[in-house]
């Protein structure tokens, strides 16, 4: 996976507009413990006083809401451009059909145009249209969420189930966040979990990624790729062992972050108040403060 970018990719993909740090918490594999870090790391930050912007970039299955106890709030629908065809000002061209690289547009009968199949919204057959004979309708693939309590600010975006336009929702999810970034003094972003592009469109703009995992054979091997990808893409990064005291192989853990110049920002011991939290949906911090926070504001000292 090790193909070096082109440096003026890595520019653009580093850079934002505004001054507020973003820390990435991503895994290379679900099931990690990826977003009961990023809550509690949002929950000590809050603690010590920030104003803290925490992004739920898992769009096919948000659940940063849920870990914190709080409700989704404020939905605003994400939507695309969805073509929608004038059989009066139809010449029967067919340039559209040829436009769409989906293979989505079929003409059944003369100056009828059907939309049959996926439609991602790229607007390229409105544009190549000689007669205007298509107009912009538009198509709901998702759903974004604020949720406000105290010092802290939760965007969830949430993909329409069934659909495939992730990206899209990933994208509306982090530029509502980064639209308002000057009103934070950090923002966290929780990804989905994988090395997939959504992964990679959640991270964008990081200053550092904090890449979670287990001590198991699978942690490893995940958490190989989830660094060499964030290596692709000349990230600042760290690793954080989630069950670090789970009788496994830890050792390869370690080989992985030393193989990438990843230090080890912190272990995470499976212990009994972490699953109480989990299993009431509320944050370990929350749930049992003084020495927790500790533990969660240590990870972020150690980056
Ligand atoms: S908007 Fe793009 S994907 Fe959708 S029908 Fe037109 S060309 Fe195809
Ligand atoms: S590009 Fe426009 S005019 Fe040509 S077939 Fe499509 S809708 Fe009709």
């Amino acid at each position: 996976m090790n193909k070096k970018l082109h440096p003026e990719i890595i520019k653009h993909f580093h850079s934002t507009t505004f001054m507020t740090p973003i820390i990435g918490v991503t895994g290379g594999k679900g099931g990690v413990g990826k977003s009961t870090v990023a809550v509690n790391l949002a929950a000590a930050f809050v603690a010590q006083g920030r104003r803290v912007a925490l992004i739920d970039a898992d769009v096919d299955a948000p659940n940063d809401s849920i870990l914190l106890g709080i409700p989704l709030e404020n939905p605003e629908p994400v939507t695309i451009m969805q073509p929608i065809f004038d059989p009066e000002k139809c010449t029967d061209c067919r340039k559209c059909v040829k436009a769409c690289q989906l293979n989505s547009l079929f003409r059944p009968q003369a100056k009828t145009i059907n939309l049959m199949g996926e439609c991602n919204g790229c607007e390229a057959c409105y544009l190549v249209c000689p007669e205007g004979a298509i107009s912009r309708g538009s198509h709901s693939v998702g759903t974004l969420y604020k949720t406000e309590r105290g010092k802290l600010t939760l965007y969830t975006g949430a993909l329409q189930p069934g659909l495939a336009e992730s990206a899209l929702v990933v994208n509306a999810v982090r530029d509502a966040a980064f639209a308002e970034a000057d009103q934070f003094d950090i923002i966290l972003v929780d990804t989905a979990p994988g090395t997939h592009c959504n992964v990679i469109s959640a991270l964008k703009g990081a200053d550092h990624v904090l890449a979670v995992t287990e001590p198991t054979p699978l942690g490893s091997h995940d958490l190989e790729l989830i660094l060499s990808l964030l290596e692709m893409f000349a990230m600042q990064r760290s690793v954080v062992i989630n069950r670090s005291d789970l009788p496994g192989k830890k050792e390869k853990v370690e080989q992985a972050a030393r193989a990438s110049s990843a230090p080890i920002a912190g272990e995470i011991k499976l212990d009994k108040d972490l699953l109480a939290g989990y299993l009431q949906g509320t944050p370990v911090l929350i749930f049992c403060r003084i020495h927790r926070q500790q533990r969660f504001s240590w990870i972020w000292l150690t980056i």
